[in-house]
């Protein structure tokens, strides 16, 4: 709640609206109490009082009635009637929505085209015909406004409930036994419920308004009673000759309906879940760059992180995601990224193309160059150009990064003619080639699948493809068989390992599992907590472990034929990385922590490839 009202009031109109809303509500809510003049006595002699006269701070209206007392009246009524439209539309329109999107088929359609009938009329005609048919009245004014809103809340939250209602959570409840009104109640109504209050919040303002016009039309309150739109209505006469009695209430609706929707655009945004992580709803197309310090020299390398650093600034704290990493990769070369959940190895390969989410992320040091050329801060057109074409990646969850209603051949052909023009009958012939590249059984069929008509272990291979449709020189690969199972984990492996001899890609392939590395990788760089702590081949990273954190990491990997032993776990959990301890980040986990592990920076020490960032190591590099 306090973050909400954080974020709301550093939203500075949406604040504004809320005094200036606050003050009104305050000032209707103490109305019969305030030792005001009776709204409705007439005194004719007092007519077209000015404001500031006698006793009447905003003067009198043509029967000689006080205004202020008739204007906080009449505010009283038309937000009391404005705010009754509005939640008796809401939760009628949402009930009929909620009931139309969850039971779908002829509900939905019955109910949903007798919605749209409603929504044919324009709708202040619709409400001048219910006030018609049930007589002028405050009470009638109040069912035709809401009656004549119902089918917005139902169009907005149908749209909601069917989205929601396939998804596999109220699969789940349904499973679970629970009955419609149940699965409704819980399971439903807690995810529309924010999306109902937003929509309240957008259209009470709306609601006022075609209230105050029903009773300008002398349609709504009745006399003597005040409203605003009756007071505005009986001024109309007297516009020109005493403008006072009109401008009162004007100023009341518009200072009422303008607080009323700065407020609920600010709800709205301050409900975003995006924004209260801190990132604001607009993602830059490159991650934000804000160097400090020398910039590290070119290398002979194909593509070269050096000292990188990427942090994210959330709410005021400072997540150093990625501490001054190097790594560097050469044509056919594979080279394994290792570390638990959380070390920073994604934020990494992300930072390479500047993919990181900006805001909350940048890139505060270090460069990454490919083919010598800093791709840090390069302008958007040249980052473009090299994504997906030179440097391509392949993510963990293919379903998620595939289109659900292209066709898979459709999809590739646009990975390619994103970078290179191409006849749309070549390019779907690569595409063919591609598939059968990865392996695909029966391509020239496969190519016009759907993702969601292929298993997980084709689409992965799909996204493979997609990595290779442009013949890239390097391939960022993250964890790409961590969804998969071992044996369609196994065929990807060898995929891309066959891969890289024949093309002479490089590949930089990120993992939490030191067999993988051990099948494909030539070399392995162990990240921990945003920090390279040891590097170097394969092998002999994997029999003489120098990092007590690398050895830990390879005694949780089971052996085959190994016999029964007790699988090592390592204590304690990652340090969470926006408050890094001095010094070396796993000594607290460590068991031959000493007291000068904490004492100041710990460098990486060796001679290359082979390094690591310990004092005590288990064996000397
Ligand atoms: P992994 O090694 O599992 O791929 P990541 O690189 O994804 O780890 O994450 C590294 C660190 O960066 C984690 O501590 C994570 O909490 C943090 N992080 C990642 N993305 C964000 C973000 N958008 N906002 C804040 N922190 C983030
Ligand atoms: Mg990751």
């Amino acid at each position: 709640m306090t973050v909400f009202l954080k974020l709301l009031f550093r939203n500075r109109l949406a604040a504004m609206g809320a005094v200036v809303l606050g003050a009104i509500l305050f000032l209707v809510l103490i109305t019969p109490i305030l030792p005001l003049l009776d709204p409705d006595t007439t005194a004719t002699a007092d007519r077209f009082k000015r404001p500031f006269t006698d006793g009447h701070l905003l003067g009198t209206d043509h029967l000689g009635r006080d205004l202020f007392s008739r204007l906080l009246h009449g505010t009283r009524l038309s937000l009391a009637i404005g705010i009754a439209a509005a939640l008796i539309a809401a939760t009628i329109g949402s009930a009929i929505g909620i009931v139309a999107g969850y039971f779908g088929g002829r509900i939905d359609n019955v109910i949903m085209r007798g919605v749209d009938m409603l929504m044919a009329f324009p709708y202040i005609l619709l409400a001048l015909a219910i006030v018609a048919a049930l007589g002028p009245g405050l009470m009638n004014a109040l069912i035709a406004v809401s009656a004549v809103n119902v089918p917005f809340f139902a169009r907005n939250i149908r749209g909601i409930t069917v989205g929601l209602a396939g998804r596999e959570f109220i699969d789940a409840a349904r499973l679970a036994g629970m009955g419609h009104t149940r699965i409704i109640l819980t399971e439903l109504l807690p995810n529309v419920l924010p999306v109902i209050v937003i929509a309240m919040s957008t259209t009470v303002g709306w609601m006022i308004l075609e209230t105050a016009g029903l009773s300008f039309l002398g349609l709504g309150s009745q006399p003597p009673q005040a409203d605003l739109g009756s007071m505005l209505g009986e001024a109309r006469s007297a516009m020109i000759s005493h403008p006072h009695t009109s401008i009162v209430p004007g100023v009341m609706i518009f200072l009422i309906v303008m607080s009323i929707n700065l407020l609920g655009d600010g709800v709205r945004d301050a409900l975003d879940p995006r924004l209260r992580s801190g990132a604001l709803s607009r993602p830059r197309a490159t991650t934000l760059v804000e160097r400090q310090g020398d910039i590290p020299a070119a290398t002979d390398d194909l593509l070269a992180i050096q000292e990188l650093e990427t942090q994210f600034n959330v709410g005021g704290r400072i997540y150093r995601a990625v501490g001054g990493v190097s790594l560097a990769v050469k044509p056919g070369e594979c080279l394994g990224v290792i570390g638990e959940s959380g070390s920073g190895k994604s934020v990494t390969a992300l930072s390479v193309m500047g993919l990181v989410a900006s805001p909350p992320g940048v890139i505060t040091g270090g460069a990454v160059r490919f083919q010598g050329e800093d791709l840090i801060g390069a302008p958007y057109e040249t980052l473009r150009q090299k994504r997906g074409d030179r440097v391509a990646y392949i993510f963990q969850d293919p379903l998620s990064t595939l289109h659900p209603l292209y066709r898979i051949g459709q999809q590739l052909a646009e990975a390619i003619q994103s970078h290179h023009k191409i006849s749309p009958a070549e390019a779907r012939s690569r595409a063919i080639q591609l598939l059968k590249d990865v392996r695909i059984p029966n391509a020239e069929a496969r190519v016009d699948n759907f993702p969601h008509e292929m298993s997980g272990g084709m689409r992965q291979r799909v996204g493979i493809a997609m990595a290779l449709a442009n013949e890239p020189d390097v391939i960022i690969a993250d964890e790409p068989t961590t969804a998969l199972d071992v044996t369609v984990q196994a065929q990807i492996l060898s995929l891309l390992d066959d891969l890289r001899r024949d093309r002479g890609l490089a590949i930089i392939f990120i993992t939490h599992d030191f067999g993988v590395v051990a099948q494909l990788c030539d070399r392995v760089a162990v990240m921990y907590a945003g920090r390279i702590v040891e590097e170097g081949p394969t092998k002999a990273v994997l029999d003489t472990p120098a990092h007590p954190y690398t050895k830990r990491l390879i005694a949780c990997v089971p052996e085959l034929g190994g016999g029964r032993r007790e699988l090592a776990a390592i204590p304690g959990l990652p340090p969470v990385v926006d408050n890094l301890p001095r010094g070396c980040a796993f000594a607290p986990r460590c068991d031959k922590a000493q007291d000068d592990c904490t004492a100041g920076e710990v460098t990486l020490q060796g001679s290359a490839p082979r390094a690591v960032r310990c004092l005590h190591p288990e064996e000397a590099v």
